[in-house]
C-alpha cells in the first residue's frame, strides 16, 4: 500500500475541547490535500469512552474525511507512553503521507518520539508548510538561530511537521465533509505506564492564554529602557484596551516576564493590532508576530528592520509619543 493522505492529531485541552491548532493544522492541510490531488485530510484523537462524538460537527465543518479514535478511560491524561505506541501503531497500519502535529508542550513531547519510532524525520515548530513540485511536503521553519529560513524535504514517510499555534489562520470557509469514525483497539497494556498523574496544577502565567485571544498587543523591547518604562508602556497598553508583550532583548532585561515573550522562542500571536514599542525588529521577533493584520512601529531609528514590515511606522522617541497619548 501506498502511502497516502493527511493525518492530523487532534489534540485535546484538559477541558476536553480540541486544541485551537488542530483547526488551525486542518485548514492548511485542505489546501495541502488540493496540491496533491484531493488527498483524504484526517484526524486521530484520544478520548475516554464515548466522547468523540461530541465533536463530531467541528470534525465534520472542517471536511475531516476519517477520524480515527482510540478511546479509554486512561486517555483522560495524556501519557506519550499511550499515546506513542497508538499513534505509530496506528500510522504503520493506514500509511498517511502526511503526520502533522501541533507544536504544544503535549505535541512537542509526542512528536519526536512518534518519529523515531517511525524511523522517519521531523521538522520541528514550522512556519510555512506547502508541496513542492514532486508532490513532498516542503516545510520551513527559522533556522542557524533564525537568521535563515530553511525549506525541508523529508525522505523517508510519514513526512512530519510540527506547527505552532498561531502560525496558521483558520478563515470561516465552508468545508463540510459527512466525517467517517473509525474506533481503534487500544490494543496495549495500559497498566505498564511507568508513571501515574497525582494531581495537575496550573502555575503558567494566565496571560500567555490573553495573548492568544487579544484583539490589540502592545510590545516593549528594550528600548523601554528600565521598569518605569516598561510601566509607562502597560499604562498605555491599559488605556487602549490592549495585552502587553515583549522581546527577548526586554526580558533579557528583566523588564517582563519570559512567559509574555513574543517570537521563536516564545509565543506566536495574531492580534488585530500589534504595536512595537522600542524593538529593533530582528527575525526572530517578527516570525512570532507577523500573523497580525496591523503592524505599528515606534522607533527612534528610521533604519530599524521592523519598519520593513510594519504597516505604519512612526520615527521618534517612544517615550514622548506614549506620554503625550496617555496625557490627551
Ligand atoms: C536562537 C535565538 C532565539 C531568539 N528568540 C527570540 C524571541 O523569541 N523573541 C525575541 O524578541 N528575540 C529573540 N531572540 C533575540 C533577537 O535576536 C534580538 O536580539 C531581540 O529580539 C532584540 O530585542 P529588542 O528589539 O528589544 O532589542 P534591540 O535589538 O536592542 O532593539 C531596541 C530598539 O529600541 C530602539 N530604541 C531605543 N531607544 C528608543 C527610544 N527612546 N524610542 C524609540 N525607540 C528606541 C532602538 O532604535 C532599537 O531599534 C532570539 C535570538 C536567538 C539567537
Amino acid at each position: 500500500m501506498e502511502n497516502s493522505g493527511i493525518l492530523i492529531y487532534a489534540q485535546l485541552t484538559r477541558d476536553e475541547y480540541i486544541h485551537t491548532v488542530f483547526f488551525e493544522l486542518a485548514q492548511k492541510a485542505k489546501e495541502l490535500s488540493a496540491k496533491l490531488g484531493g488527498a483524504e485530510v484526517n484526524a486521530v484523537i484520544f478520548t475516554r469512552p464515548n466522547l468523540v462524538f461530541k465533536y463530531k460537527e467541528a470534525f465534520e465543518n472542517r471536511g475531516i474525511n476519517k477520524v480515527y479514535y482510540f478511546e479509554n478511560e486512561a486517555f483522560k491524561n495524556y501519557t506519550n507512553e499511550y499515546y506513542s505506541k497508538l499513534l505509530v501503531n496506528l500510522v504503520k497500519q493506514i500509511k498517511p503521507e502526511i503526520l502533522l502535529i501541533g507544536a504544544t508542550n503535549q505535541g512537542r513531547d509526542l512528536a519526536p518520539r512518534v518519529s523515531s519510532a517511525l524511523n522517519t524525520g521531523l521538522t520541528a515548530d514550522c512556519t510555512g508548510l506547502d508541496i513542492n513540485e514532486n508532490g513532498k511536503l516542503a516545510a520551513t521553519r527559522p533556522t542557524f538561530g533564525g537568521q535563515l529560513m530553511a525549506t525541508i524535504l523529508c525522505k523517508t514517510y510519514p513526512q512530519m511537521a510540527t506547527v505552532r499555534p498561531k502560525v496558521f489562520k483558520v478563515t470561516p470557509d465552508d468545508m463540510y465533509v459527512q466525517t467517517e469514525f473509525i474506533n481503534c483497539p487500544v490494543n496495549i497494556d495500559l497498566t505498564g505506564d511507568r508513571y501515574n498523574l497525582l494531581n495537575f496544577e496550573k502555575t503558567i502565567d494566565s496571560t500567555i492564554d490573553e495573548l492568544d485571544s487579544a484583539q490589540i498587543i502592545v510590545a516593549g523591547g528594550k528600548g523601554m529602557k528600565n521598569k518605569d518604562g516598561f510601566e509607562l508602556l502597560k499604562k498605555f497598553a491599559d488605556k487602549i484596551g490592549a495585552k502587553t508583550a515583549a522581546s527577548r532583548g526586554a526580558v533579557e532585561m528583566g523588564l517582563a516576564p519570559s512567559s509574555i515573550q513574543v517570537g521563536q522562542t516564545g509565543k506566536t500571536v495574531a492580534p488585530k493590532i500589534y504595536i512595537a514599542c522600542g524593538i529593533s525588529g530582528a527575525i526572530q521577533h517578527t516570525v512570532g508576530m507577523t500573523g497580525a493584520e496591523h503592524i505599528i512601529a515606534i522607533n527612534k531609528d528610521e533604519n530599524a528592520p521592523i519598519f520593513e514590515i510594519a504597516d505604519t511606522g512612526i520615527v521618534g522617541d517612544v517615550f514622548e509619543i506614549l506620554k503625550e497619548y496617555l496625557t490627551t
